[in-house]
């Protein structure tokens, strides 16, 4: 195993282990199962475990596992505050009393804000108390490190970034999300403050292993390297020095040991050319059934009346390439759930964006067609009610 450092300079494993979709004996986690995976990534080396309140069963599994093989100091243990079931002070306490019992230990060494999109749930969370409560628990010490997991779009998420002394983030990324959601630019603005940045979603949820197009993986073997396709979206992400921990979420032996060796073989900077040319051919091939060529450069923003341009084309791509479904999920997490909405239907056919397209996209009309796509109606009502949800404290 490699490790990279975090702020403080501790090292952690490159390959974490993402717990939340462990196999299930009945309506249960295998328990049995999960111990034999756990193993055998911490006998590889791996010291780095992610779950969140919400994985049902999860962090109760691991803080068993990790008390019945006493490695519970030897490992580091990654778990979020449900930050949009809290409306009070208390609330924050009795979810995190309620984790610390699940996991069987006395501190969380990384606790993140989960499923953060936009500044105003930070803005809320603030109001609320958060940071007097944060500063409490790392001086107690049963907080070592505070951290974010993020899934809006590129400025809310260096908002956040800059508005508080992280010791860490976790962000969705990977060769097909390289600019959107925090993207690249994010990833290296946290890079730069000394921030580890934890990945999640390396190989979109198996999609970049199990619904490529045989055109992408015939790029993969002409390429001659012999890596598998989980391989190529690993090693591109342990490619950048800025990438600190990428999360996987391994559900059997075999997946662990693959995993643990290709994050053991793979040094930062080691991507040649031909390499970087055999992602782009592959990309491509994804994307050959979008519906617009829209490449998330952000040229035509701001827009005036607030329309997140690239993000609504991203999610009325993934539509087309992962099902009408998976598309709209993705516009929903990244689009829909700012307290300042930036739907395509508050375009006002100004034309400012489109003067600084370098694709010459006629964005007002391609907007329409992708606001029709993206929220029909029951999406439209399923969205006013999470938004009334998740943005109820922050009006
Ligand atoms: S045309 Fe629409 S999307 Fe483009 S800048 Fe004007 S209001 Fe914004
Ligand atoms: S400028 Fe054009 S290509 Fe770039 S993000 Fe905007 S719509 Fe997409």
């Amino acid at each position: 195993m490699q490790y990279r450092k975090d702020k403080y300079g501790n090292d952690l494993s490159m390959l974490g282990f993402g717990c939340m979709r462990f196999q299930k004996k009945g309506s249960k986690i295998d328990i049995d199962e999960a111990e034999k995976e756990i193993m055998e990534a911490f006998n590889a080396g791996v010291n780095y475990y992610d779950t969140a309140y919400v994985y049902s069963g999860s962090e109760a599994a691991i803080g068993e596992i990790f008390e019945r093989n006493g490695i519970r100091d030897k490992i580091n243990i990654a778990t979020k505050l449900p930050q949009y079931l809290i409306s009070s002070r208390n609330a924050i306490d009795r979810y995190f009393n309620e984790e610390l019992s699940r996991l069987r230990t006395d501190h969380v060494d990384y606790y993140l804000m989960h499923h953060m999109t936009d500044i105003a749930m930070w803005e809320k969370l603030k109001a609320i108390g958060i940071i007097d409560w944060i500063e409490e628990k790392k001086k107690s010490g049963q907080i070592r490190n505070i951290g974010f997991s993020y899934h809006g779009n590129t400025d809310n998420f260096l908002k956040i970034l800059n508005d508080y002394d992280w010791d860490m983030c976790q962000i969705q990324y990977n060769y097909l999300d390289d600019v959107s959601q925090a993207g690249v630019d994010g990833l290296k603005a946290a890079a730069a403050k000394g921030i580890p940045v934890v990945i999640m979603e390396p190989l979109r949820g198996g999609k970049l292993v199990n619904m490529l197009p045989a055109d992408a993986k015939k790029h993969m073997k002409d390429s001659g390297r012999g890596w598998s396709p989980a391989e190529w979206g690993l090693r591109w992400l342990y490619n950048q020095p800025e990438v600190t921990v990428v999360l996987s979420g391994m559900n059997s032996v075999d997946m662990v040991k693959e995993n643990c060796r290709v994050a053991a073989e793979t040094e930062a900077g080691s991507f040649t050319e031909k390499d970087f040319e055999t992602i782009e051919l592959v990309k491509k091939a994804i994307k050959a059934n979008e519906k617009v060529g829209c490449t998330g450069c952000r040229y035509c923003m701001p827009c005036p009346k607030g329309v997140d341009i690239p993000g609504t084309f991203r999610g009325y791509n993934l539509m087309a390439i992962e099902g009408k479904n998976q598309g709209r999920f993705q516009y929903a997490q990244t689009v829909s759930l700012t307290k300042e909405p930036c739907f395509a239907s508050q375009c006002i056919e100004c034309g400012k964006c489109e003067q600084h397209c370098p694709q010459n996209l006629p964005i007002r009309k391609l907007l329409k067609e992708a606001d029709k796509a993206l929220r029909p109606l029951p999406f439209k009502v399923g969205i006013n009610i999470a938004r009334s949800f998740m943005l109820r404290k922050a009006k």
